[in-house]
This record gives C-alpha cells, sequence and structure tokens, in this order.
C-alpha cells in the first residue's frame, strides 16, 4: 500500500528508539516504518518503498555501511540521515562514502539524538524530497550522442571554442571582494548541441593527440582579450589550465613567452594552473617546464589540492607561486569541522612558503568568511560569479572600475 505521503524508514536495532523516532517523524508527516536488523531492512527498502531512511551505523547483524551499500546495489534514491554515537569522523567519513556510492545523505545526527535536532532534520528533508519529486515529474532531456573526435577536431580548427572567463576575487583587501583576476575555463559553441562543458570533451582531445591545438586556441584568444583589456587601461591576470601530458614538452615555455610577445601582453598576466598528477607523471621534466616558465614571469599554480592526488611534499619541490584548494575540500568546510581544522592548518603553511592561496568552488557566504578568516587570499565560486563568457566579464571588470576600484598588479 503506497501513499502520497513521505516515507520514512527507521532502522535501529533498539526497539525504544525506534519508537520514540517514530513518533516524532509521524508528527512531522511522513508515514514510518521500523526494520531492528538486516533482514527487515531489505525487506522494507521493498515493499515500503522509503524516501527517506533514518540509519543507525552500529547494528548487531551487519553494520551501517553494508546497509548502504545495499541500498546504492538497488539504485535506491531514498535520502539518507545516519545517526550513531560513535567517534564523528566514522560518521562523517560513512556519509562520505554513502555520497561516493550515489547516495543523497543528509547530514548526520550525533547520538544520544536531540528531539529538536532530529525534528529539525526531518522537516529538512520533506522540503527536499518535495523537490525531488517535482524534478522526478520534468525529467531532463535525455543525453546527447557523445561528441566525436572528428567533430572536436572541425570545432577547434574553425574557432568554436572559446574561454569562458570566471572571476577571482580578493578576500583581504578589506573591500568588498574586488575581482582581481579570472580562470580561463574552455566551452565548445557548439551549433546543434549549444554550449558545451569542458569535461564533455577535454578527456577526448587527451586522448586523441587534439589537447595541444586546444589548449594553443585557449591560450592564444586568452591573451587576445588580455590584450583588450590592457588597451582599455586594466591588467588583470587570467590562469589557463594544462593537461597532463603537456607537461613533457620542454617547448612549452618558449611557445607560451612568444604568444604573450607577439600581442605586447606582460608576462605577469598569465598563471599557468597544473595539477599535481600532472607534475607528478615525469617529475624532472616538469620541474624544468615550470620553472623556466617562472624565469620567464610567468606564475605557476597547483590546481585541485585537495582533491586525491595532492601530497604536501610538492607545495615546496615545485616552483608554485599559488596552490588552490579544489571544491571537494571547500564543500566539505560548510559541513565538517575537521576540514576546517585541515584547511586553517593549511592556509598559513602556504603562506609562509610565499605562496597564494586560492579557495575554489565557494557557493556560500559562510565559506567565504571563514576563509577570509584564516587568511586565504583568493577565492573563485558561483558565491561570486559563474564563468561567464568575455564581454559579460569584461562588463564585470569596466563596473569595478566605475566603482572606484581597481584591479590589483599581477602576481608573479
Ligand atoms: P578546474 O580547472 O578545477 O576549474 C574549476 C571548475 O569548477 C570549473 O568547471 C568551474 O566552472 C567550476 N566551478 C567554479 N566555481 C564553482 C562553484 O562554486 N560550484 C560549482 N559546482 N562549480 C564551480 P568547468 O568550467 O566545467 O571546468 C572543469 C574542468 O575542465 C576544469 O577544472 C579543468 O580541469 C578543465 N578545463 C577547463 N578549461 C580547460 C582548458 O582550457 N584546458 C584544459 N586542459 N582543461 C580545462
Ligand atoms: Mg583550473
Ligand atoms: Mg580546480
Amino acid at each position: 500500500m503506497m501513499t502520497n505521503k513521505d516515507r520514512i524508514l527507521i532502522v535501529d536495532d533498539e526497539a525504544d528508539i525506534r519508537d520514540l523516532f517514530r513518533d516524532v517523524a509521524e508528527e512531522c508527516g511522513y508515514e514510518a516504518a521500523e526494520a531492528g536488523n538486516r533482514d527487515q531492512f531489505c525487506a522494507a527498502l521493498t515493499d515500503f518503498q522509503p524516501t527517506l531512511v533514518l540509519l543507525d551505523l552500529t547494528m548487531p547483524d551487519g553494520d551501517g555501511v553494508e546497509l548502504l551499500r545495499e541500498m546504492a546495489d538497488r539504485t535506491s534514491q531514498a535520502g539518507v540521515i545516519l545517526a550513531s554515537g560513535r567517534d564523528k569522523r566514522v560518521l562523517s567519513t560513512s556519509e562520505r562514502l554513502g555520497r561516493s556510492l550515489g547516495l543523497t545523505m543528509h547530514p548526520p545526527l550525533q547520538k544520544p539524538i536531540d528531539v529538536v535536532a532530529l525534528e529539525n532534520a526531518l522537516t529538512t528533508c520533506r522540503s527536499v524530497v518535495a523537490e525531488q519529486q517535482v524534478r522526478d515529474a520534468h525529467p531532463a532531456r535525455p543525453p546527447l550522442e557523445p561528441v566525436t573526435v572528428v567533430e572536436l577536431a572541425d570545432a577547434i580548427e574553425n574557432g568554436q571554442l572559446e574561454p569562458f572567463f570566471q572571476p577571482k576575487v580578493d578576500l583581504l583587501s578589506g573591500m568588498d571582494f574586488p575581482i582581481i583576476g579570472a580562470e580561463a575555463l574552455v566551452r565548445w559553441n557548439h551549433p546543434q548541441r549549444g554550449l558545451v562543458p569542458p569535461d564533455a570533451f577535454i578527456p577526448l582531445a587527451e586522448e586523441n593527440g587534439l589537447i595541444g591545438a586546444l589548449t594553443q586556441c585557449v591560450l592564444t584568444r586568452t591573451i587576445a582579450h588580455l590584450r583588450q583589456w590592457l588597451d582599455a587601461g586594466i591588467a588583470v591576470p587570467v590562469s589557463v589550465n594544462l593537461s597532463p601530458n603537456q607537461l613533457t614538452d620542454l617547448s612549452l615555455p618558449d611557445h607560451i613567452a612568444d604568444l604573450l610577445a607577439d600581442a605586447g601582453v606582460s608576462p605577469s598576466l598569465l598563471i599557468i594552473e597544473i595539477t599535481e598528477q600532472a607534475a607528478m607523471a615525469d617529475i624532472g621534466l616538469a620541474t624544468d617546464i615550470l620553472t623556466r616558465l617562472r624565469l620567464k614571469g610567468i606564475a605557476v599554480s597547483l590546481d585541485d589540492f585537495g582533491a586525491g592526488y595532492s601530497s604536501l611534499v610538492e607545495i615546496y619541490r615545485l616552483p608554485l607561486s599559488e596552490m588552490k584548494f579544489d571544491r571537494s575540500l571547500i564543500v566539505d568546510i560548510d559541513r565538517d569541522e575537521d576540514a576546517r581544522t585541515v584547511v586553517k592548518a593549511l592556509v598559513p603553511l602556504a603562506r609562509a612558503l610565499d605562496l597564494t592561496v586560492c579557495a575554489e568552488g565557494i557557493e556560500t557566504a559562510k565559506s567565504a568568511a571563514f576563509l577570509q578568516a584564516i587568511g586565504c587570499h583568493r577565492a573563485q565560486g558561483y558565491h561570486f560569479s559563474k564563468p561567464v563568457p568575455a564581454d559579460a566579464f569584461t562588463a564585470l571588470l569596466m563596473d569595478q572600475q566605475l566603482g572606484g576600484k581597481t584591479v590589483s598588479a599581477a602576481m608573479s
């Protein structure tokens, strides 16, 4: 028997706790079912089809992580609230694990659970479920066929690739987050598909020998924009991303320096972003190339720090000017005290090494305020601006100039 009500499955081996949670859930408008062991849990997933699961992590006959895997195997769409009296790190790690399994994880609750905290959590989840139902009723258009190498080669040749620019703001100027730079992020302006994001074609370019031509296109167009902004009296440094296999091309520093010289743009206005994975593929070659970029006055930024490949050692072994915290780390600081502790320790370390610290993926005022308070220099994220076409970025720069703020000098 299925109703339109939100359905919560309460999973706990203690009957008293299940009763208490059931009362609270029903008061919050849920239809509730209970499971006291793994078999009951599996049966209820099929028969009751919960929209939300309140899951005790420690059960005598199967821990909560196994139950999360069971939900993932069945591609369950139910949201999950984990509850446990264990160390909070076990709780937050399990939450992350659930997310990596593709489950919708809500903030976990530490046992003993306060009834008010439970009511708040259940009420918040109800509105999330309602939004999900609206989305399910209006499914997104089916994905288009993947792009082909031939199409991509044509697109590079015919100028269909264009850099968008995402502003980088200064967190520490004391002013209202002025723009002090941008990251160039490539988009494919496809005649039929519309704007195609880089994740849909960068791997294809890398696997098929097109990444050199793609980067050349992004660099040339970015440097042309740098020239236009200089002509309008604005010196704004811009970052360009390199792919891993490009850090083996010894001619790269001269090539980039030539492009800048031809346009009459100072090397101090260009920042090259690399990932650590790229630098590690052949550390000797990478160090050679990056050092020569620095000697030519081009800054080098370590992108995606904290995304999984980073080791602290590289931040002093590579000739870096900037370190960028990955969005996955920044997302965690809003909800995880341990993540805040790690970032809080890393910022002074990077600063002591004379690195500029930039945080990427800032989506909330809360994370911006936290990063500002711990001395992070720069930030980039939807909270400030999404990546925008060059014209729109020019307009942002012009507005800022009119408002009396200036784009600060480039770093080197
Ligand atoms: P990335 O270099 O780490 O760039 C940051 C990505 O995070 C961008 O995605 C940006 O739009 C996104 N982002 C920034 N702030 C937020 C936020 O607050 N929330 C969310 N959800 N996302 C945010 P995008 O443009 O899709 O680029 C993805 C990746 O593609 C880039 O990651 C970079 O690795 C690669 N890429 C982009 N352009 C180029 C390029 O010209 N050459 C190469 N080799 N790779 C590029
Ligand atoms: Mg980047
Ligand atoms: Mg990044």
